[in-house]
């Protein structure tokens, strides 16, 4: 099927494309890498007005460390993380699993995290991590917490004149780890479970701070503060990891469909749980 007819906007800045976003209201659509965008168009499940490209704005395509927080710019495709060398943790683990190599080269990161599909793994990855969402609009940019940006299943929480520009992540100063685990049906594919873990070690070798989080086990990629709560406070073990991947079960919320039934996902959740907090605590330790 071919899109519905569109006017096309190649902005070549962050204002000029926030103007044509203001103007085109909820009409409008940022484009940028298109890997989902424009298979939803075509589809018609998408009808835009307005296409704004930001694929030839300078600057936006920048992967780097300051004042605590890896900065992800919002050209920064999904490829570019996984060959990066200033990533680590969940981050780093999650990048070669997303899609497949040709989706990896358009991809971006921010794109995903816009797009808000419960099936997408980095919002997962960015709940776990405790990252902040960068938005500008015409009077500047603020920072919305993950948590507070995805507000629904493809819905965020983004102003119709706002763009994402960057995405924050936390790097923390003392000892951490993290780790994605997904289980696919074949390479590329979106995740039948995914799980995210962030774990960070006090002095005494106790976990001072744990982030879990799953992805298409609920209608938005959820948070398992219930085993984040396990976790805190106490040494890693093989016991806790156990009873974290319980609780995290426990707040999963799968379907039956064609990727499995919904008990078996939830034996997925555990599992993957136990092994995301190994291989983070494994990191952490090293
Ligand atoms: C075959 C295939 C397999 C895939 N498998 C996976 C997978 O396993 N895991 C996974 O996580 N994803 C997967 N994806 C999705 C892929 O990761 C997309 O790249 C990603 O979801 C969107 O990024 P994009 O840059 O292409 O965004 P686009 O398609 O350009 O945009 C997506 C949405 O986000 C909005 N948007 C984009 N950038 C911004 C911005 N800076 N500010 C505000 N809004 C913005 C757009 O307006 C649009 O609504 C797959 C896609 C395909 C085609």
């Amino acid at each position: 099927m071919l899109p519905a007819r569109f006017d096309y906007v190649a902005a070549s800045s962050v204002e000029e494309a926030i103007a044509a976003k203001a103007q085109g209201g909820d009409e409008s659509r940022i484009l940028a890498g298109g890997q989902s965008l424009l298979p939803m168009m075509k589809l018609r499940f998408a009808t835009p007005a307005n296409l704004i490209d930001i694929n030839r704005i300078g600057g936006l395509d920048t992967i780097e460390r300051h004042n605590g927080h890896l900065h992800i710019g919002a050209l920064v495709r999904h490829a570019d993380i996984a060959a990066s060398g200033e990533v680590s943790g969940a981050v780093a683990s999650a990048a070669p699993w997303i899609a497949d190599p040709l989706v990896r080269n358009l991809g971006t990161m921010c794109g995903s995290v816009a797009h808000c599909d419960p099936e997408g793994d980095w919002n997962s990855v960015l709940l776990a991590t405790g990252a902040e969402v960068i938005a500008q609009g015409p009077s500047g940019s603020r920072s919305i917490a993950i948590g507070d940006f995805v507000e629904d299943f493809f819905t965020n929480t983004l102003a119709d004149d706002e763009m994402v520009v960057a995405l924050h992540i936390p790097v923390p100063s003392g000892r951490s780890g993290g780790s994605y685990q997904k289980l696919e049906r074949k390479v590329g594919d979106y995740a039948t479970v995914g799980v995210a873990a962030h774990l960070e070690l006090a002095g005494d070798g106790t976990i001072s701070a744990a982030g879990v989080a799953m992805t298409s086990v609920a209608p938005i990629n959820r948070k398992a503060t219930g085993a984040e709560a396990v976790l805190v406070g106490n040494a890693p073990s093989a016991e806790l990891f156990a009873e974290a991947g319980e609780a995290a079960a426990a707040a999963a919320d799968p379907r039956d469909d064609v990727r499995g039934s919904a008990r078996w996902k939830r034996r997925v959740v555990a599992a993957f749980t136990r092994r995301a907090l190994a291989a983070a605590a494994e990191e952490a330790q090293a």
